[in-house]
C-alpha cells in the first residue's frame, strides 16, 4: 500500500457526531429482528454506516450558512433563482424543475417522454429509474458493454454504451419506437463505473442521426468527471467544470439526485433544453411535487444544493473523494477478498459470487453476506443482487443478475481514512470464516423494490 498516493481530507472538522459500538450478542438480535435486511436496521445501532451515500453527505459551513438564508415564500423564491443559475452555469440546461429526490425527476421524466410500448435503453438498470420507465410501459433494455457483468475484469470506462447494441436496437425496433435513450454517468449498480467523453459523444451522434433523445442519470457525475481527468486522454489539463459542461454537452436533459454528487440530504431536478418537453414537466411537477419554483424542495435546500454544487466543482474535493473509495479497495484486494474491479467513484463491491461459492444465488448470498458483515463489526452495507433486481414484470421469475454484489458505500466528506481500515479488517476477517455465512429465504416480499423492506430468515439447506 503506498499511502502517498492518497491525499489528506481537504477539509477540517468543525462539528462532529459521536458513534457508539454496540456489542455482538446486540447486533445480532437486532439483526435478527431487522428480518436480516440492514435497510431495517436501527441507525443507532450502526457503528460505520455505509449502506449508502445518498443523503448521508456532510454539508460545509458555506451550505449551513446558506440553509440560513432561505426564501421560503411559496413563490419566486431567490434561492430558486439561485440554483437555476448554478444548474445553467454548469450543466447547460437553461429549464430546471426541482424536485423532492431523484425519483421525483424520473417520475416526471418517464410520464412525460415514454410513450406505453416504446423501448428505453439504458446502460444498465438503476432500481428507482427502471421502476419509473416499467410504470409507465416503457420496456426497459440493457446496452451496457458486456464487459460490465463480469466483476473480476479491470478496464476502463466499463460502464459505456456498446454502441453496436444500440445500433441494432434502433435498426430492430425502428427509432419512433426508442422514447429516449437513458445514459447513467457513473453506472451505479456496475460499481460506480464511469462512462468515457469519446462514448457520450458517439451516443450522441448515432442519436442525432434518428432522431432520439438521451437523457443522463445525472446523478454521480462529478465522479464521472474526476474519472475522465484522471484516465482519458486529452483531459488532464481541464477542469472538473468544464468536463462536466462538456458531457452534458452531449444530452438534452438529466435527471439529478441531490443526495449524491450535489453534496446535500436532500433535493434533486429534471433539467433540459426543449421548451416543450419543459411546459409539460411543469405542468406535473405541480401535482406530485410543488410549484414549479420549488418542486418539492425548501428554499434553504435549493441554496444547499447551488453552493454544494459548486463546491463539488472543486478538483480537491472530488479526487480526495474517489481516492478514499480507492484507497478501502486496494486494501481489500491485497488481502485476497474479491471485489469489483475496477474501483467506481462511490463505493467498494465486494463479489458475493466468489465471496460465498457455497451459496447458490437464490440463497440471496449478497444479502446474508451484508447481515453477516453487521453482525461481524456493526459495519452497515447493502446488498446489490438478486434481490435488489427484483422480479420480471411480465413472467413473476426474479431477474438473476450476473453481478452479486454488497456494497460499501463511502459518504461524502464524513468518514476518515481509519475508518476505511477498520471496515477492510472487519470484512477480511469476515472472509476467513465465510463458511458460516447461511442461506436466506424470504418471509416477506413486498411486490414493488422489494429490497427497502423486504424480510429473511437464515435456514439450514
Ligand atoms: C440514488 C440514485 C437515483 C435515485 O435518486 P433518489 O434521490 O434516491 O430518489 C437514481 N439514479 C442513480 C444512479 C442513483 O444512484
Amino acid at each position: 500500500m503506498d499511502y502517498k498516493k492518497y491525499p489528506a481530507e481537504p477539509y477540517r472538522v468543525k462539528v462532529v457526531e459521536t458513534v457508539k459500538m454496540v456489542d455482538k450478542a446486540e447486533r445480532e438480535r437486532v439483526m435478527k429482528e431487522s428480518g436480516y435486511n440492514t435497510f431495517l436496521l436501527p441507525s443507532e445501532d450502526v457503528y460505520i454506516d455505509l449502506l449508502t451515500d445518498s443523503g448521508t453527505n456532510a454539508m460545509s459551513d458555506k451550505q449551513w450558512g446558506g440553509m440560513m438564508v432561505g426564501d421560503e415564500a411559496y413563490a419566486g423564491s431567490r434561492n430558486f433563482k439561485h440554483l437555476e443559475e448554478t444548474v445553467q452555469d454548469i450543466f447547460g440546461f437553461p429549464h430546471l424543475v426541482p424536485t423532492h429526490q431523484g425519483r421525483g425527476a424520473e417520475n416526471i421524466l418517464s410520464s412525460i417522454a415514454i410513450k406505453p410500448g416504446q423501448y428505453v435503453p439504458g446502460n444498465m438498470y438503476f432500481t428507482t429509474t427502471r421502476f419509473h420507465q416499467e410504470h409507465n410501459g416503457g420496456i426497459f433494455v440493457d446496452i451496457i458493454r458486456d464487459e460490465a457483468h463480469d466483476a473480476g475484469l479491470s478496464i476502463p470506462f466499463k460502464g459505456n454504451i456498446d454502441i453496436k447494441k444500440l445500433e441494432n436496437l434502433i435498426n430492430e425496433k425502428g427509432a419512433e419506437n426508442i422514447a429516449y435513450v437513458c445514459l447513467a454517468v457513473t453506472v451505479n449498480l456496475a460499481g460506480g463505473q464511469p462512462v468515457s467523453m469519446a462514448n457520450m459523444k458517439e451516443v450522441r451522434e448515432l442519436t442525432a442521426k434518428h432522431g432520439i433523445k438521451v437523457f443522463f442519470d445525472a446523478t454521480r457525475c462529478v465522479e464521472n468527471a474526476y474519472f475522465i481527468k484522471e484516465q482519458e486522454e486529452g483531459y488532464a489539463d481541464k477542469t472538473i467544470k468544464e468536463i462536466v459542461r462538456e458531457m452534458f454537452s452531449y444530452s438534452d436533459g438529466a435527471t439529478m439526485s441531490g443526495k449524491k454528487d450535489c453534496i446535500v440530504n436532500i433535493g434533486g431536478f429534471l433539467a433540459m433544453r426543449d421548451e416543450e418537453l419543459f411546459l409539460k414537466a411543469k405542468e406535473l411537477v405541480v401535482v406530485y411535487e410543488g410549484m414549479p419554483s420549488y418542486g418539492g424542495m425548501a428554499g434553504r435546500d435549493m441554496e444547499a444544493m447551488a453552493i454544494g454544487l459548486q463546491e463539488a466543482m472543486q478538483f480537491e474535493y472530488i479526487q480526495h473523494r474517489v481516492l478514499q473509495v480507492r484507497y478501502l479497495g486496494e486494501l481489500l484486494k491485497e488481502a485476497g477478498v474479491p471485489i469489483v474491479e475496477p474501483v467506481g467513484g462511490h463505493a467498494v463491491f465486494l463479489d458475493a459470487r466468489r465471496f460465498c461459492p457455497h451459496l447458490e444465488q437464490d440463497d440471496f448470498p449478497a444479502q446474508s453476506l451484508a447481515a453477516s458483515l453487521f453482525v461481524e463489526s456493526g459495519v452497515r452495507s447493502m446488498e446489490r443482487g438478486i434481490v435488489s433486481a427484483g422480479r420480471d414484470i411480465k413472467t413473476g421469475e426474479h431477474h438473476r443478475p450476473k453481478l452479486e454484489t454488497v456494497r460499501l458505500t463511502i459518504p461524502r466528506r464524513v468518514y476518515t481514512y481509519k475508518h476505511m481500515d477498520v471496515v477492510a479488517d472487519a470484512v477480511i476477517k469476515l472472509f476467513k470464516h465465510k463458511e458460516d455465512i447461511k442461506p436466506l429465504r424470504f418471509t416477506y416480499e413486498p411486490k414493488q423494490l422489494r429490497f427497502f423492506t423486504a424480510r429473511f430468515e437464515p435456514y439450514e439447506k
